[in-house]
């Protein structure tokens, strides 16, 4: 993918102090945590198993940057897994928060918050005519399917390899090939039986979507994809593929879900809804709509939300779904994201690419920086990715080379090769300046990397 040409002007040479490899208040706390809590985490790629090393336990965070228990100051390209595009701390996000706690922090009722948040999530996303709130794009799938599966009374799912959909036992089957095969699942504890009706293709071919319909007329509920894939590294569609996927889910009387949790009001206004204008039956939201809360959605069209409980037979619900202090500080930050907030985003992602690209090539490096709108990533391959197979065959010793040069110089990255990186709209100049003065010695040492 072409890089835009890269301002030398930006780049410092490296004067910071590293940091020491070693985190010792943070070790302290991970030994811990490893007593009370499997592997020591609450969700498993924080563990740093990918990369090795100790994970950074952070404290506090203000605008572009993160705290951890050492007292060491990160620039964060990780953003909470996108959550926090406005920056860590926004002072009118925090005012929102504060002033829905003094108001007490649950009902169990309806209330004004959730109807505000619908409706500006109504307002953004066209195709969302209605919405329901959940408190995680794992629930949010999830409801997704069995809408689906009620809706059209059909069992069959088809999802795609390298696409990550929450921890939803019939979406974890992630293996398998070949149209006619059956996926087997990725993890113990999800049954052959649940993950039975998953059909896994590889990503941007639908020609394998196409064998897929032809082999199970009538029986596939629904195509779920990632508006634009981001959880094996970024991997955009390629030209035609959403609009293929939707064309032929509508011929055989399929719904096309569209997982925009990650995608969801960061790539524009409306996700990637507003950059592809494909209009799905059903999508997903969470993390940006949440403004660092457990906050999420799935809506869609009128007549297929219908069918959920208590308007239709299609049972779903939760204690804390609409909860006001979530939903106060996702509207707080769904507000505050205007076409000024994203041009702010995009720019920081777009400097950050090119400096990331000069610095790399200057080592001779091999890799691509895909995007997808602010979202990137970088591969350690030169071949163009275009499914899960082309992200698995790059040198990612390298990345693991590249992220500890990073961490140590005070750059928080995502510790994997295969995630996205995040920017915000707070990541201002000086920010840029301490991840360019970073680059240099990271670069050096992935080229140095043996695997
Ligand atoms: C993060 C993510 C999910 C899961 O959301 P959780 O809130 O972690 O359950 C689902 N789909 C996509 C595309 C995601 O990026």
């Amino acid at each position: 993918m072409a890089e835009a040409n890269i301002d030398h002007g930006t780049v410092h040479p490296a004067e910071t102090v590293p940091y020491p490899a070693d985190a010792p208040r943070s070790a302290a706390l991970f030994d811990r945590a490893a007593q009370v809590t499997p592997g020591g985490v609450n969700s498993p790629v924080r563990a740093f198993r990918a990369v090795g090393g100790t994970p950074r336990f952070m404290v506090s965070g203000t605008g572009p940057y993160l705290t951890d228990a050492d007292g060491r100051e990160y620039v964060d390209l990780v953003c909470s897994w996108g959550p926090m595009i406005l920056g860590h701390s926004h002072p009118e996000v925090l005012a929102a928060v504060q002033a829905a706690v003094g108001r007490g922090t649950s009902f169990g009722t309806p209330g004004q918050g959730e109807v505000e948040l619908a409706e500006e999530i109504v307002a953004r996303v066209a195709p969302v005519e209605q919405v329901r709130l959940v408190s995680s794009g794992t629930e949010a799938t999830m409801s997704a399917i069995r809408l689906a599966r009620g809706f059209t009374g059909r069992s069959k799912v088809v999802k795609f390899a390298g696409c990550y959909h929450g921890h939803v036992d019939a979406l974890l089957a992630a293996a398998g090939s070949g149209v006619a095969t059956f996926a087997l699942p990725d993890t113990p504890g999800v049954t052959g039986a649940q993950a039975g009706d998953t059909l896994v293709l590889p990503y941007n071919d639908l020609e394998a979507v196409r064998a897929a319909f032809a082999a199970h007329p009538g029986e596939i509920a629904c195509v779920i994809t990632e508006a634009s894939p981001g959880n094996m590294g970024v991997v955009p569609p390629e030209d035609g593929f959403n609009a293929g996927l939707k064309e032929l889910c509508a011929a055989d009387g399929a719904l096309f879900v569209s997982d925009e949790v990650m995608t969801g009001f960061r790539t524009s206004r409306a996700g990637w809804f507003g950059v592809d204008g494909v209009v799905p039956d059903l999508m997903t939201f969470g993390k940006v709509m949440g403004g660092g809360f457990p906050a999420a959605a799935f809506g869609g069209r009128a007549e297929v939300m219908a069918h959920l409980a208590p308007a239709g037979p299609v049972y779903q619900a939760g204690t804390l779904s609409g909860n006001p202090v979530a939903t106060a500080a996702g509207l707080a930050q769904l507000r505050l994201l205007d076409e000024a907030a994203y041009r702010k985003v995009d720019a920081a992602s777009e400097r950050i690419r090119s400096l990331v690209t000069e610095a790399l090539s200057k080592e001779g490096v091999a890799h691509r920086v895909q995007s997808a709108s602010n979202m990137f990533s970088v591969f350690f391959t030169e071949r163009p990715v275009r499914d899960f197979a082309d992200a698995k065959s790059q040198e990612s010793f390298r990345f693991t080379a590249f992220f500890h040069s990073m961490l140590a110089q005070g750059v928080y990255l995502p510790p994997s090769a295969f995630e996205s990186w995040f920017v915000s709209a707070a990541h201002d100049d000086r920010a840029v300046e301490r991840v360019a003065a970073a680059l240099p010695a990271a670069a050096r040492a992935a080229a140095e990397a043996t695997g």
